[in-house]
C-alpha cells in the first residue's frame, strides 16, 4: 500500500460492522437503513432488469430520465431559491455520492492545493484528499453544552484560508454531529468563498433529513451557483445505500471535469438503478416529509433513550446519526469504549475520533445511527441503560 494510503486502514464502518455480526449485536454504527426504501421504487428497478433498460453500459454522464429527474428534484424542492440545472450539461450520475466526493477532489485538485474541511469529517474525505494529493486542513466544530449543539467557528474558518487553499469541502446536514449549518453559518462561508475565490465542494446528501426548518442548498447563496459542486444520493434520501447511485448538480464547466475523473473510475453507474431512481425522486412531497418525520420520531426515542441511559446527548437538527459525549458514564476514550460496548452491551456503535486531525478533541464522542427500527431503539437503549 503506498504512502498516500497507508494511514487510513480499513474504514470504521466495516471494522463496526463486522463485529456487530461477529457478536451478533445491535448495529447503530454504520448508517444504513434496517428497512428497504418504497416497494414502488424496488419494483421499477425490476422492471428495468427484465426489460432490459440499462442492461448494457448506460451513458457516461448517467441515463437522460435520472438526470431529467435530478434536474426536476432540484427545480421542486429549490427553485424557489432560484436554483435550477440544466439536465444535458449540469448532472452528472455517480456511483454514489462516494465516488462523487472521489471525482471531484480528483478531478480539481493540484497536487499541494489545500482543502479545508469541517472536522470530524466524513472519513472518505481524507483518504479522498490524500489520493489526490492534497493536502487536508481542518477547521474543528465544537460541542456547545448550553445549546446542547455543535456550531462552527467563522474566525478559524476565515483564518484557515492561505493562499495555497483551493476548495472548502463542506458537508450539512452534518455527519457525524447531526449539525445543520444555519443560514447566517451558510453566508458567511459563502462570503469566504467569493472573497478568496475558492470552489465548494458541499456533501449534502442528508438534505431531506433536515428536522427543524429546511434545507439550504449552499449552491443557492449569492455568487455561489458558478463555484458550488453539489453532491447527493439515492443511498439517503430513498434507503438503498446498497444501489450506489449518487449525482452531482454545478455548473456545466465543473461537471465536464469531475466526468473526467469518473469515466476513468466506474465509467458509468449501475443501469437499471439509474431508471428506478429517476422514478423515485419524482415521488409526491408526501414521500420526502413522511420519511423525515419518521426519523424525528426515531430520533426523539434514541435521544430519550440515551438520554436516560446516561449520556450526554448533542440533539441532532438533522442526519440520522446522534453524538453523544460519554464523559458522564466515567468514560474518556471513545475507541476503547466501542471496542468494548459489543461484549459489554450487544451494541455496536463509532468512535467519532476517526473523524478527526486532533485525536484528542475527538476522543470522547460517540455515534449511534437511529435509521433503525422504534423497536431496535428501544432494545439498544435498555441495553445501554444496563451498563450504569
Ligand atoms: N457523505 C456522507 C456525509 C455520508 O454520510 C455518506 C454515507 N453514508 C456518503 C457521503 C456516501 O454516500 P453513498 O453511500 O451514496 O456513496
Ligand atoms: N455513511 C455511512 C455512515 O456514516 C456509512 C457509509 C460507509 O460505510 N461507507 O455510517
Amino acid at each position: 500500500l503506498n504512502r498516500r494510503l497507508a494511514e487510513f486502514g480499513t474504514t470504521i464502518f466495516a471494522e463496526m460492522s463486522a463485529l456487530a455480526v461477529r457478536t451478533g449485536s445491535l448495529n447503530l454504527g454504520q448508517g444504513f437503513p434496517d428497512a428497504d426504501g418504497p416497494e414502488e421504487v424496488r419494483e421499477a428497478a425490476v422492471r428495468a432488469l427484465r426489460d432490459g433498460r440499462g442492461n448494457q453500459y448506460p451513458p457516461g454522464p448517467g441515463i437522460p430520465e435520472l438526470r431529467a429527474a435530478v434536474a426536476a428534484h432540484q427545480e421542486r424542492f429549490y427553485g424557489h431559491l432560484g436554483l435550477s440545472y440544466d439536465p444535458e450539461t449540469e448532472v452528472l450520475v455517480t456511483a454514489g455520492a462516494t465516488e462523487a466526493i472521489a471525482a471531484s477532489l480528483l478531478a480539481l485538485l493540484e497536487p499541494g492545493d489545500e482543502v479545508i474541511a469541517l472536522e470530524p469529517y466524513y472519513d472518505s474525505y481524507a483518504a479522498c484528499i490524500a489520493m489526490a494529493g492534497g493536502r487536508r486542513v481542518p477547521v474543528t466544530l465544537r460541542p456547545h453544552a448550553e445549546s446542547g449543539s455543535y456550531r462552527l467557528d467563522l474566525d478559524e474558518l476565515r483564518d484557515a484560508i492561505t493562499e495555497n487553499t483551493r476548495l472548502i469541502l463542506l458537508n450539512t446536514p452534518h455527519n457525524p454531529t447531526g449539525t445543520v449549518l444555519t443560514h447566517e453559518e451558510l453566508s458567511a462561508i459563502a462570503r469566504l468563498a467569493v472573497e478568496r475565490d475558492l470552489l465548494v465542494v458541499t456533501d449534502e446528501v442528508y438534505e431531506h433529513l433536515v428536522f427543524e426548518g429546511g434545507h439550504l442548498p449552499l449552491a443557492s447563496f449569492p455568487g455561489m451557483r458558478e463555484r458550488t459542486v453539489t453532491i447527493s444520493s439515492a443511498g439517503k434520501t430513498f434507503s438503498f445505500t446498497g444501489w450506489k447511485v449518487g449525482w452531482i448538480t454545478a455548473p456545466a464547466e465543473l461537471v465536464a471535469a469531475v466526468r473526467s475523473a469518473k469515466q476513468f473510475l466506474t465509467y458509468v453507474s449501475a443501469g437499471p438503478f439509474q431508471y428506478a431512481v429517476a422514478e423515485a425522486l419524482a415521488l409526491p412531497d408526501s414521500y420526502f416529509t413522511g420519511l423525515r418525520d419518521d426519523l424525528r420520531t426515531k430520533r426523539d426515542v434514541l435521544a430519550a433513550g440515551l438520554a436516560d441511559a446516561g449520556f450526554q446527548v448533542f440533539r441532532p437538527t438533522g442526519t440520522y446519526f446522534i453524538t453523544t459525549d460519554i464523559r458522564p458514564l466515567g468514560e474518556t476514550d471513545g475507541f476503547a469504549f466501542c471496542r468494548a460496548l459489543p461484549e459489554r452491551a450487544g451494541v455496536v456503535a463509532i468512535p467519532n475520533a476517526v473523524f478527526y486531525d486532533h485525536k484528542d478533541e475527538g476522543a470522547p464522542f460517540v455515534r449511534f445511527a437511529f435509521c433503525k427500527s422504534i423497536e431496535v431503539l428501544q432494545e439498544a437503549a435498555g441495553r445501554l441503560k444496563a451498563l450504569a
